[in-house]
């Protein structure tokens, strides 16, 4: 059987849009153009906010999953191009480590021309995704210190008992971010500083955005045994590692299923390096 597709060569040479208002290209267009062979270009008066903020001026109205595709055809309907990227942040409590803060890094390339779409993702904890709420000057001041003020933006929310919540954000320095608090104190306005999430006032987030793109690369180069297709790609775990004391099956992940998503074709491939599990983890040994 003739293979049908050429691997992740199908991507090389051709013009890739960048779904983004907030300067994401920055970590994105070298890497892809570098790994792909792609030229990166972004769509002029694209506006992603309609999709939801994270200062909640717009809700989002889907899951990421969702808003990220929908970003990415949004962007492409501006344009006469077949390949897109779109990335989008959530930010809250670890999934699994709840007392921590966690920002969740999706990113999303689609391929209309040959109908391929590939996903990328990163979880980490390092961000500094906080809020406080502002009574003086030295609150002000602490809060700068701890987010890593003026390289991270920072965002002004009041409320007063019979006004509208009110957003001041684009703080360039301290002189002015403090000379808004003062002024916003002195109207005996409830403030409330927030971390401003936006990717380009962000660094540490552009970093996240960084990896959740590197490991989309790295699906993107996983190729289909069946069709050559890229993006083969884990779709699920496999629990039971065995105990290195008992050999009885674990909880723990032995190997991933893999699925072509053009083919339909897949397989489990074990974890690499690791064979037995700790007895710590067993039921049996340790329940
Ligand atoms: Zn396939
Ligand atoms: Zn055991």
């Amino acid at each position: 059987m003739v293979k049908k597709f050429n691997g992740y060569k199908i991507f090389k040479g051709r013009t890739l849009i960048i779904a983004t208002m907030h300067h994401k290209e920055k970590v994105i267009a070298p890497i892809l153009e570098k790994e792909l062979g792609v030229y990166c270009k972004t769509v002029p008066n694209l506006n992603t906010d309609t999709f939801g903020t994270f200062t909640g001026e717009v809700e989002r109205k889907e899951n990421a999953m969702v808003t990220v595709k929908a970003k990415a055809l949004a962007a492409l309907e501006r344009t006469t191009e077949t390949l897109v990227i779109a990335s989008e942040g959530s930010f809250g409590a670890h999934p699994s480590c709840f007392f921590m803060s966690a920002d969740e890094e999706m990113v999303i390339l689609l391929d209309k021309k040959n109908n391929i779409e590939i996903r990328g993702r990163h979880l980490t904890t390092e961000t500094n995704f906080n809020h406080q709420e502002i009574k003086n000057i030295n609150d002000m001041k602490e809060f700068e210190s701890r987010i890593g003020f003026p390289d991270h933006g920072i965002i002004l929310k009041t409320k007063g008992r019979t006004v509208e919540e009110r957003i001041f954000k684009n703080f360039p320095s301290s002189v002015s971010l403090r000379s808004k608090v003062n002024e916003l104190l002195q109207g005996n306005k409830t403030i409330t500083a927030e971390t401003d999430m936006r990717a380009m006032n962000n660094p540490t987030r552009m970093k996240a955005i960084e990896k959740a793109v590197i490991d989309l690369v790295s699906n993107v180069k996983s190729i289909c045994p069946k069709c050559n297709a890229p993006g083969f790609s884990v779709s699920a775990v496999v629990r039971g590692l065995r105990c290195s004391l008992c050999n009885l099956p674990t909880k723990s992940v032995k190997g991933y299923i893999y699925m072509c998503e053009i083919c339909d074709f897949s397989c489990e491939r074990e974890k690499e390096n690791i064979t037995q599990e700790d007895p710590t983890y067993c039921d049996f040994c340790n329940p």
